[in-house]
């Protein structure tokens, strides 16, 4: 249950004077609350100020700034009507101090309300944007006008928060400073070490000062009590983190032996030998499973790495130890994939493989989930083999989903986990049982993001390339050059070559001028004079899967697709990816697509068109991908360039990030909050006490409450 003392902030906002259902609707659409329900105050809480208006420059008229925020005191010359019929001629109020003349702009006026407030010869304080207009001063519409007595309640400064259509600027401020007056006062979760070396405020009076900046410097993420919010922040998640691991670690796991011939069945059902770094994978991995403890092991690996076998002989031994594994992928698409590459190795060393995936007939699912629960183990007869269960099965987050039994799962293999989420990984954590877990990753995620992420994972990473691979020729070519890229592809599929061509996304509402795939793909038909496959994320699944496998069996030699193959999909022939409007894809989603080819033997090139002029971040991110294919670097360049959330993918999966931190600069907040983290979990890790009574206040403020389910279940 969730302390009552936070019951304030969790009430939606139209529980705030003054806050009726339309402004209610109006925010959730600022805040980006699901449809159909209202914000909560504390997503109001949390939505701070970008900017401030100053109001306490009073320079004179004279030496206002053109597009300057000025206070002034003035008289009041002589009203300038509107003319009668003419009302889109705005009505002016004439006014001058010691310095200069000034004329106050009303367009639709209220005549009544302008000659109540600002009646000829009397003085006024005036607040509002300066605008020069030759060689006069004006202010359209100013934001305060008060009487000369009345100064005292003038906001000098005002915070300026990012804003939605509809919503007026005062509502806005009204509403936050009513939410900010229901804000309790909470428990110090920190400890009071880290307060005092930091000099940091208690989180609601920071939360306070945010929302109140003094100057420009209060609004930086480095500023005190933005610092201390972050801080807040992440610790409830590498709190979430602590506990998730103590958690899977306090169940004790099995030791996971074996005799070893599956595995080397495996191992020679390979075409290839293990790249060093693989074999060190293999190693920890199979390290992990002979040990007493839970495995919660992260496997970074560039694209083309070769993370999938490394999967497969850990799955191999979890089988050779007498249970099954699983391997979770985030689309069908690879779940399919990863199905039909394993399936042969797998019968090779004699392990039966299912796929599950959501899509199966009801009576072929049935049978699945019998096979996998192990009890459709019918009897043996004479001369009649038993009907073998499931070893591995290979499917989406349907795996995970209630209802799925598994007879003894020993090892749960996450694939591209990023996409998944932390939810999705305390979910997993709930189930319970000794399961082993091998997260494998395909962007390889700076050091920093791996404890804000993963926590406390133990690594292993995929630095080198399997033998054989060629670096990549990266090129940026001006979309009006599309001519001679359409020549030289018509050259290479003549030679037998086979062509990625990679379109943006287009959302089917927005109206961007951008080339879509099936228009694309159209185009290449027509002046290649052959067939073009096409996939986007529109199409079904079965379809999908069809026209990539016309490509890569090469019946077709030319496939357009939208970022569907972004990740994982194999063809390992294919020499060229042509990507449209590469300036509008991210630095970790283009070196993951130009991952897709040069897996081959022959020479291969990406092609980046892209259209003029390319602004200062596109261009950075098309100069690092020519300089480098190591998708570490990348990582941390990408980082740089567009903040955490997203190299993470979390806004495409929709899982909560961080909304009061920024990784790319709270960096000594995430180091101290997972010290700060650990302290607490190694101390009183079911938070006991009026201190773990704060943590937990903590966790259900920034929402990562499912841990404390944890608590209760273990
Ligand atoms: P990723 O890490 O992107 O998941 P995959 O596991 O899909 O990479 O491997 C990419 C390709 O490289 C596959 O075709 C795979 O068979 C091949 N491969 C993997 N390991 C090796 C190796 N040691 N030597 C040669 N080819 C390999
Ligand atoms: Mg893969």
């Amino acid at each position: 249950m969730r302390p009552p003392i936070l019951t304030p902030l969790f009430a939606g906002v139209s529980t705030l004077a003054g806050v009726g259902p339309k402004v209610a609707e109006t925010l959730g659409r600022l805040l980006g609350a699901p449809e159909g329900s209202e914000p909560r105050v504390v997503d109001l809480l949390f939505h701070l100020p970008a900017a401030m208006i100053d109001r306490r420059n009073q320079p004179g008229i004279a030496r206002a700034p053109e597009g300057g925020i000025v206070t002034l005191k003035v008289r009041v010359d002589r009203h300038q009507p509107s003319p009668r019929g003419k009302g889109r001629i705005p009505y002016r109020v004439f006014v001058h101090d010691d310095t200069g003349e000034l004329a106050l702009v009303y367009f639709h006026a209220n005549r009544e309300w302008l000659q109540r407030t600002l009646p000829v010869g009397k003085t006024v304080y005036v607040s509002g944007e300066v605008a020069w207009f030759n060689g006069r001063a004006q202010i359209v519409h100013p934001d305060h006008v008060l009487a000369e007595n009345e100064l005292g309640s003038l906001p000098l400064v005002e915070p300026v928060y990012p804003m939605t259509a509809g919503l007026a600027r005062k509502t806005l401020l009204k509403a936050t400073d009513t939410a900010l007056a229901v804000l309790p006062l909470l428990p110090e979760w920190a400890p009071a070490v880290r307060l005092a070396e930091n000099g940091w405020p208690g989180f609601s009076e920071a939360l306070r000062r945010a929302h109140h900046p003094d100057q420009p410097a209060d609004l930086e993420p480095i500023s005190v009590p933005r610092q201390r919010l972050a801080y807040d922040e992440i610790l409830a998640d590498q709190l979430a983190l602590a506990l998730t691991r103590a958690h899977m670690r306090r169940g004790a796991g099995l030791v996971r032996r074996g005799d070893g011939r599956i595995v080397a069945g495996v191992r020679a059902a390979l075409p290839f030998a293990l790249t060093r770094s693989q074999e060190a994978a293999v190693a920890d991995i199979l390290g992990d499973l002979g040990k007493p403890q839970r495995m919660l092991r992260l496997l970074q690996g560039d694209v083309g790495s070769g993370k999938t076998v490394v999967a497969m002989l850990a799955m191999a031994r979890a089988v050779e130890s007498g249970s099954q594994a699983a391997l979770m992928a985030p689309t069908e698409l690879l779940a399919r994939q990863h199905a039909e590459t394993l399936r042969p190795i797998a019968e090779a060393a004699g392990l039966s493989l299912a796929i599950l995936t959501g899509r199966e007939r009801a009576s072929e699912r049935k049978r699945i989930l019998a096979d996998l629960a192990g009890e459709s183990g019918d009897e043996a007869l004479p001369g009649i083999e038993a009907r073998r269960g499931i070893d591995i099965l290979v499917g989406t987050h349907a795996l995970f989903q209630e209802g799925i039994v598994f007879r003894d799962l020993a090892l749960a293999v996450v694939d591209e986990q990023h996409r998944f989420g932390v939810q999705q990984r305390l979910a997993l954590a709930a189930k319970g049982g000794a399961t082993d877990v091998l997260v494998m990753t395909a962007t390889p995620i700076p050091r920093s993001l791996v404890l804000a992420t993963f926590g406390d994972m133990d690594v292993s990473q995929l630095r080198e390339k399997p033998a054989g691979r060629r670096p990549v020729d990266t090129r940026a070519i001006p979309l009006d050059r599309i001519d001679e890229v359409i020549e030289r592809i018509a050259s290479a599929i003549a030679k037998d070559g086979k062509v990625f061509w990679v379109c943006p996304l287009v959302e089917e509402s927005e109206e961007t001028p951008l080339t879509d795939a099936e228009s694309r793909a159209a185009a290449l038909k027509k002046v290649l004079g052959r067939p073009v496959g096409l996939v986007h994320g529109r199409m079904k699944a079965a379809d999908k899967d069809r026209e990539m496998e016309r490509f890569r069996s090469g019946e077709i030699s030319v496939l357009v697709a939208t970022t569907v193959i972004e990740v994982g999909v194999d063809v390992p022939d294919a020499t060229i990816m042509v990507i449209e409007h590469a300036e509008r894809f991210g630095l970790a989603q283009l070196h993951q697509l130009r991952g897709r080819i040069g897996r081959g033997d022959k020479p291969a090139s990406c092609l980046l068109l892209y259209a003029t002029p390319l602004g200062p971040t596109a261009k950075r991110r098309i100069e690092i991908l020519r300089e480098t294919d190591d998708g570490f670097r990348i990582a941390e360049e990408d980082l740089k360039l567009r903040g955490e959330g997203e190299i993470l993918g979390t806004r495409q999966a929709g899982t909560p990030g961080y909304r009061l931190a920024n990784l790319a600069v709270h960096q000594p907040q995430l180091e101290a909050a997972h010290r700060d983290a650990r302290a607490a979990v190694a101390e009183n890790a079911d938070l006991k006490g009026d201190r773990g009574e704060a943590l937990r206040i903590l966790l259900y403020l920034f929402g990562r409450d499912a841990a404390v389910r944890l608590l209760r279940a273990g």
